[in-house]
């Protein structure tokens, strides 16, 4: 599959040109005259120019989104639910040019950016369904039963920052924005620099739903320039990425007091149990570990396997592995696509070339293939990899993924728990009772059993997020969209002031309280009593 890279036109093969690229860039309100070049992976050729957004255009963008909001939030959130599902209908209808920014951005195979495609429609029917509910008033337990009432109500931050990466960046910027805008936010939306394409087209098509125009901005960037004044001008940020950026925004959101999700990397391990079936357990990892060339924060990078099955898992895995074809086309033909950039690349080159200086061996892969294109690398297995070796502790967001035997579940699980993150976890078992009950024990915000990570992913009713390092907050679900709510509470009381009435000594109304007080007690004990007094 030999590619002259040099000589490739890569807009030829899709249904986009320079001239499209560059209208999209020009819905980016920005004065700074400076520019980012984005570039396509499959070629490494500059593909269009964006603004480098500066502090005044951001400020500008917050501006225009915190006027904007007030009338969004003033319609019912059954109609904003309305607009999104709208909007989910155009991404449904757009798809091929939506795929066509992602492969160009990205350099993914297209088997792999269709899982992007898919999931926009997904959360939007999800949150127009249930967004309504989550936000609707609620009646509480009083102060004192029958006396007093309290009921919570559900009002928007008022402006969202959502910060994405560039490995997913069509779904990692809409499941924040998603929740946002159902619960009545505008959003000011910075993709990362490498894949600014995509958001644009999306915010595109958001204003064709009918989402007025103000409500979504993208001011495009560099994080180091745009973060502060992002996270200094919201009153939420919602950021995806590394672990390290995510503790700058935590400290610039800790400064601000306003509040954060953070969702970070991952090691993640798989463990196959003794009773699993290895042609199901290995053509799961192969999805685990190699979806969109392991750049995947979710992507198993450690395989822990019962030592009875070891040899013929591997014999599997590898065999499966092998069979993957690599390529760039914008086709569904290859199975895995290329990393984004040289950096990706040089960082996969190193912790596989690192582990086996420290004795790893390679069972495939393992080399760049520059022929396929720039930044390709095949699928890499690695054994006999040291404990304290960089690709056994770090994350590598590439497509390497170590395997080693173990003796037992109990050492598998120990293992597994052996990181500072704990974003995700697969187990494979032929008994899923079994597996469901070891889950409990692994330190992960999810754990997949028999699946690598799509049924947790696509849970979308079920929050998701990490332990550890691998992030603070949760989305999806109830938890998604609470995080772009403030909640108040309005209390009332029937009989005035709640303090002594003015016949009454301070130690008779003390005594009163008291005993009114362990009353309360006693009625807590019976759930049922609560409930009626409240
Ligand atoms: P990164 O942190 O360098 O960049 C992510 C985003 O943050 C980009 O938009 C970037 O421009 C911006 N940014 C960078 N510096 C900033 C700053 N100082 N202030 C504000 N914004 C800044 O991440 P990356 O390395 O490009 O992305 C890959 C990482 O993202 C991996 O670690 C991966 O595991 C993680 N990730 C996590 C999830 C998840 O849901 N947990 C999903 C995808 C990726």
């Amino acid at each position: 599959m030999k590619q002259e890279t040099t000589t490739r036109d890569v807009f030829a093969e899709t249904s986009l040109s320079r001239q499209r690229l560059a209208r999209l860039s020009e819905l980016v309100d920005a004065t700074a005259d400076d520019e980012l070049t984005v570039r396509a992976p499959a070629t490494d050729e500059p593909i269009g120019t964006v603004p480098a957004c500066d502090e005044n255009d951001v400020e500008r963008a917050v501006e225009r989104a915190r006027s904007a909001q007030r009338g969004w939030a003033d319609l019912s959130a059954d109609r904003r639910g309305e607009l999104l599902n709208r909007f989910a209908d155009l991404v449904l209808d757009h798809q091929d040019e939506l795929l066509d920014i992602v492969q160009l951005e990205t350099g993914k195979s297209r088997a792999h950016a269709v899982e992007e495609v898919a999931d926009v429609p997904l959360n939007c029917s999800y949150y127009a369904r249930h967004g309504p509910d989550y936000l609707a008033d609620d009646s509480r337990q009083g102060a004192i039963p029958l006396a007093t009432t309290a009921e919570v109500t559900s009002e928007p931050v008022g402006v969202v920052g959502a910060i994405s990466p560039w490995n997913y960046p069509l779904t990692l910027s809409m499941v924040d924005i998603i929740p946002a805008l159902v619960a009545g936010n505008a959003v000011v939306l910075k993709p990362d620099e490498k894949t600014p394409f995509i958001a644009l087209a999306l915010v595109e098509l958001l204003d064709r739903a009918g989402v007025p125009g103000d409500v979504v901005q993208v001011v495009t960037g560099r994080g180091a320039d745009v973060g502060p004044s992002l996270v200094g001008g919201v009153d939420y940020i919602a950021f995806t990425g590394s672990t390290e950026t995510g503790r700058i925004i935590a400290e610039q959101a800790g400064r601000n007091l306003i509040g954060c999700s953070l969702e970070l990397g991952g090691n993640n391990p798989l463990v196959v149990l003794d009773d699993a079936n290895v042609e199901t357990a290995a053509r799961g990892a192969v999805q685990a570990c190699f979806t969109n060339a392991g750049q995947l924060c979710l992507a198993a990078e450690r395989i822990y396997v019962h030592e009875s099955l070891f040899e013929e898992f591997l014999d599997a895995f590898v065999g499966a592995t092998r069979r993957l074809s690599l390529g760039t086309e914008f086709t569904y033909g290859p199975d895995v696509g290329s990393l984004i950039d040289e950096d990706q690349l040089a960082r996969v080159e190193d912790h596989v070339s690192s582990a086996v200086e420290d004795g790893a061996t390679v069972l495939t892969g393992g080399r760049h293939r520059p022929d396929v294109g720039p930044f390709c690398y095949e699928p890499t297995i690695l054994t006999d990899v040291a404990a304290d070796t960089t690709v056994a502790c770090e994350e590598t967001f590439g497509p390497v993924v170590t395997v080693e035997s173990v003796p037992d579940a109990e050492t598998a699980v120990t293992k597994a728990n052996d990181s500072e993150y704990g974003l995700n976890a697969s187990v494979w078992t032929g008994d899923r009772d079994r597996g469901r009950a070891l889950a409990r024990e692994i330190d992960c915000g999810t754990v997949c059993v028999n699946d690598g990570y799509v049924s947790g992913w696509a849970a979308i009713d079920a929050p998701m997020g990490g332990f550890g390092d691998s992030g603070l907050g949760r989305r999806h679900g109830r938890a998604g969209i609470e995080r772009f709510l403030e909640s108040r509470t309005v209390a009332s009381s029937r009989v005035g002031p709640l303090t002594e009435p003015p016949s009454v000594s301070s130690q008779w109304y003390a005594r009163g309280l008291l005993a009114l007080s362990r009353f309360q007690r006693q009625l807590s004990g019976v759930p049922v009593f609560g409930r009626w007094f409240s």
